[in-house]
């Protein structure tokens, strides 16, 4: 087990990296996962966990901080209540931080456009477009320019020289450190030409100076990090509506009057009445009245849902006209939407093994720049100085160090998987798709086979008894209530048919003892001391009656279900059982040929009814007549054949195959165990979502690889030709200016590419 943190102050995705080794340093710590994209970091123990304060200190020194993650904070992560803060923490931290950030970067621009100014006046004078700058206001700007970079660098740049204070200090070096050694650099260079003009006029340009390069960089990473902040909040944003469905109050009966109390005090077994319109505050069942809720928020599913006394409702599901009771059964982190919010936002703190190239890279990055940048400037000095001279090579040198330092902040890299992750999450969970990590997303959309559960996946799992052959001298009344008896305990779609019949022909049940599934076959009891046996075929080829299978062919060909009730001795009757396929399986299997992906059934049901009802969905294999045990070999044979599966079940049976497959997807709500095994869950059990989810998964994978690439072009081309590679070539050297403005718009177009995958349709 995990615990989930919320971090504060890393600023770039080599601070990921470093808290990661700090924390794995102590003994305690088990594993440690730090998540830039969402500012999360998870962290197992070998023991007791250390406390959040202990953590916050182990980290402190090197400028970061623990607090309890969104989903501790409501009391989803213990046992304690939902308290709900409206609105969740860390946005409000982030909107404050941003605010800060903005006020900033308003002080900054101005001096940034009027370096710039500056800078091309100097530039187009030199070139004779313009007249040059008179030596008045050369002077000018050589009193105002040190001024405007010095309140730059130690109001504005505050964390880049905090970056450099913590190098020295801790040995530890992140981005901020970089763009505070660059910008430093230029900024110490210029006051010293400045300060000893005279005696160093003789070697070199004093008139160059960088006190410019100081405010333009520093003005448009503070730019960069604005938008790259802004943009990253939107990301995000699933949490916060998921956390905005929990209601505050609840109408309770206490002392037979109707009270209104928070939702942190309402127990289990408290008797709550829903209003028209009101928002269900817990998990419960319903005791009283009928009512239809809109259930859309969590399972994606658009009608609005019948509730009548003995159903489920679900916390954040909205009531629409009727008035029900219901009692709690479930409270605080128990609800289903507690689930669904520590779920999200585990899966939008986990990694996505693609990412794992990207953070080794930004892990040796932050070095390996330093070594560049320097070897850089030796390599200006060495091998320009006979060509250039001192003074000029000095220049560029200098140019080239700075640029390389700035362009090298891999921000990009580190923002490219997590921030498509989080909208992917956070979109799926929109839909009623619920993803448990980043892998699984990863995985589903290299899927190739998919494996489908007949009933409840193709089928509605909902069959009716639609037949009855009498094989006996009894009557047809006789064999449904033995049957029914039998039925009655049994969870099998099958059994709910013929109980349902019986209970509608009002049947009556009899008293049975000694019942007994028979795993993938069907059960047995004892009725006034008679053995009865009902299921499939292989039960009665069990039981070595002599059984022509001749009559039930004509039957299960058409796509029913025979269901053969038996003594030790007789075949008593037959029961034809059918379940109609899903509407939307047929269109849905169609979707999944499109995008090249085979569709295999798997049952336990017969081989002519299976048969049948794949040819009718249009599935291109079937594999029938499995026993539970035997589901997850046939799993195993079909990956070994080379294939990508993702198998769908309802997750009660089909578990040991789920956790077979590739990726296994759990229909419908299930049980909270099956939410937490399966990689993904449909919360409406419905094969179209599954068709989304693919789809979902081979986006946002597209829209990783995208943002990979583009990072990765952007750091192997921009630390080149920043570091003068060219320059012997085509003249081409980047000013440090432009470096920063191409750094500024490397995170914001990445992290704007992933929002752009929040509008796409799935
Ligand atoms: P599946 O979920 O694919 O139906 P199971 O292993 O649950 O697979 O069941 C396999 C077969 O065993 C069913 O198709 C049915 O023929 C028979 N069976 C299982 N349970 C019952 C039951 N309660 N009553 C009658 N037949 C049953
Ligand atoms: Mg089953």
């Amino acid at each position: 087990m995990y615990e989930t943190y919320r971090v504060k102050g890393m600023h770039c995705a080599s601070c990921a990296g470093i808290i990661e080794r700090t924390l794995k340093k102590r003994p305690e710590v088990k594993s440690a996962e730090v998540n830039y994209g969402n500012e999360t970091a998870k962290v197992s123990f070998n023991s007791t966990p250390l406390s959040i304060n202990t953590l916050s200190d182990i980290v402190e020194p090197l400028g970061y901080s623990f607090e309890s993650s969104d989903a501790a904070a409501m009391g989803m992560s213990e046992n304690k209540h939902a308290d709900h803060p409206g609105i969740n923490q860390s946005k409000k931290e982030k909107l404050a931080e941003i605010a800060d950030m903005r006020s900033k970067l308003i002080s900054v621009i101005p001096l940034a456009i009027f370096s710039i100014f500056v800078m091309g006046w100097d530039i187009l004078g030199q070139l004779n477009y313009v007249p040059s700058q008179s030596s008045v206001w050369k002077d000018f700007f050589h009193h105002i320019l040190p001024l405007m970079a010095t309140y730059t660098l130690f109001v504005v740049g505050k964390p880049y020289l905090l970056g450099i204070y913590r190098f020295i200090r801790y040995g530890k070096a992140n981005m901020d450190t970089l763009i505070g050694i660059g910008t430093t650099v230029a900024y110490v260079y210029s006051f010293i030409i400045a300060a000893f003009e005279e005696s160093l006029k003789q070697y070199i340009n004093v008139e160059h100076s960088y006190y410019d390069v100081t405010i333009v960089v520093i003005a448009f990473i503070t730019l960069g990090k604005c938008l790259e902040a802004r943009s990253k909040i939107k990301t995000g944003d699933a949490i916060e509506k998921l956390l905005n469905l929990q209601a505050k109050t609840a109408l309770v009966i206490r002392n037979g009057k109707e009270i209104e109390i928070p939702i942190n005090e309402v127990i289990k077994g408290d008797q709550i009445i829903l209003k028209p319109g009101a928002k269900v505050p817990v998990d419960g069942v319903v005791i009283e009245g009928i009512s239809f809720i809109d259930e859309s928020m969590l399972t994606g599913e658009p009608m609005p849902i019948e509730k009548k006394p003995g159903t489920n409702i679900a916390a954040g599901t909205i009531n629409t006209t009727g008035t029900i009771t219901f009692e709690a059964k479930k409270i605080g982190s128990e609800t289903l939407l507690a689930h669904i919010i520590k779920m999200v936002e585990d899966a939008q703190g986990s990694k996505a093994p693609i990412q794992a190239l990207a953070d080794k890279i930004s892990a040796v990055f932050v070095p390996i720049v330093l070594i560049i940048a320097l070897v850089t400037f030796g390599a200006w000095m060495v091998l320009g100085t006979p060509v250039l001279g001192f003074s000029q090579s000095l220049s560029y040198g200098l140019t080239s160090f700075v640029g390389v330092l700035i362009i090298a902040c891999p921000c990009a890299l580190g923002l490219a998987t997590p921030t498509a992750i989080i909208v992917g999450v956070g979109k799926g969970a929109k839909e009623g798709i619920l993803i448990k990590n980043a892998e699984t997303l990863e995985k589903l959309h290299k899927v190739d086979v998919v494996v489908v559960d007949k009933t409840g996946t193709i089928t509605k799992g909902k069959p009716e008894l639609v037949k009855i052959k009498n094989l006996s001298q009894q009557s047809d009344e006789d064999l449904v209530s033995i049957l029914a008896s039998l039925e009655n305990r049994s969870e099998h779609p099958i059994a709910s048919a013929i109980s349902n019949y019986a209970k509608n022909k009002q049947i009556q049940i009899k008293t049975i003892e000694g019942f007994e599934i028979i795993k993938g076959k069907g059960l047995k009891a004892k009725i006034a001391g008679k053995e009865y046996f009902a299921g499939n075929m292989k039960l009665i080829d069990n039981l070595s009656i002599d059984f022509n299978d001749k009559e039930i062919i004509d039957e299960t060909s058409k796509g029913r279900t025979p269901v053969i009730l038996a003594t030790s001795q007789n075949i008593l009757g037959i029961f034809l059982v059918a379940d109609a396929i899903k509407d939307m399986a047929v269109e849905s299997i169609k979707k999944l040929h499109a995008l090249k992906i085979k569709v295999v059934m798997l049952t336990g049901d017969n081989k002519q009814t299976a048969d049948y009802i794949a040819k009718e969905a249009g599935i291109d294999e079937v594999i029938a007549e499995v026993m539970p045990e035997d589901k997850l070999k046939k799993i195993q044979s079909i990956q070994n054949e080379g294939h990508i599966v993702a198998m769908a079940g309802d997750g009660i049976n089909d578990a040991p195959a789920l956790a077979q497959a590739d990726v296994g997807i759990a229909m419908g709500t299930g049980t909270d165990a099956a939410i937490e095994t399966a990689g993904i869950t449909l919360l409406n059990g419905d094969i179209s979502k599954l068709v989304s989810s693919i789809k979902l998964s081979k986006m946002i994978m597209t829209g990783v690889k995208q943002n990979l690439f583009w990072a990765f072009i952007y750091n192997l081309a921009g630390i080149p030709l920043a570091a003068g590679l060219f320059f012997p070539f085509f003249g081409w050297l980047i000013s440090p200016v432009f470096a920063g403005l191409a750094m500024a718009f490397s995170s914001f177009s990445v992290v704007s590419n992933s929002l752009r995958l929040k509008a796409k349709k799935l």
